[in-house]
């Protein structure tokens, strides 16, 4: 037993969580160079017209919104997995309550609890 551990988690918990970061960054670092090869591929050479390209466009939007998501996401992991090797894993980075092992468990790089979660979605930062 880690008694200088802050946090109030089992440990099992916390290898868990730690095996479950590893593994989704290495999830994401797969698909993400996989998709960057195949942007490249399909980038077209000649510029469309305004037509073309608003045809096109919602394809691409979603490609690009959801790499934007990806490389968000892997920062948020890679975070947490910085936080549990440096400590401060598992508290909220607002209120810094400890957030709860069930809402870790559902997402392991969350770097907020469910309160403050949900006031950063009611009020988006950067208006
Ligand atoms: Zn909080």
């Amino acid at each position: 037993m880690a008694k200088t551990m802050t946090l109030r988690l089992a440990e099992v918990t916390v290898e868990r969580l730690r095996l479950a970061l590893e593994h989704k960054e290495q999830e994401l670092r797969e698909r993400l160079s996989a998709e960057r090869a195949a942007e490249v591929v399909q980038r077209p050479e000649e510029p469309l017209d305004f037509g073309d390209w608003c045809q096109k466009s919602h394809d691409e939007w979603l490609f690009v919104n959801q790499n934007r998501l990806e490389m968000a996401l892997l920062r948020d992991i890679q975070d947490a997995r910085r936080r549990l090797e440096e400590g401060g894993f598992g508290l909220c980075g607002e209120c810094e309550q400890p957030i709860s092992a069930r809402r870790l468990e559902a997402v392991p790089w969350a770097r907020y609890c469910a309160s403050c979660q949900e006031r950063f979605v009611e009020r988006p930062r950067g208006g």
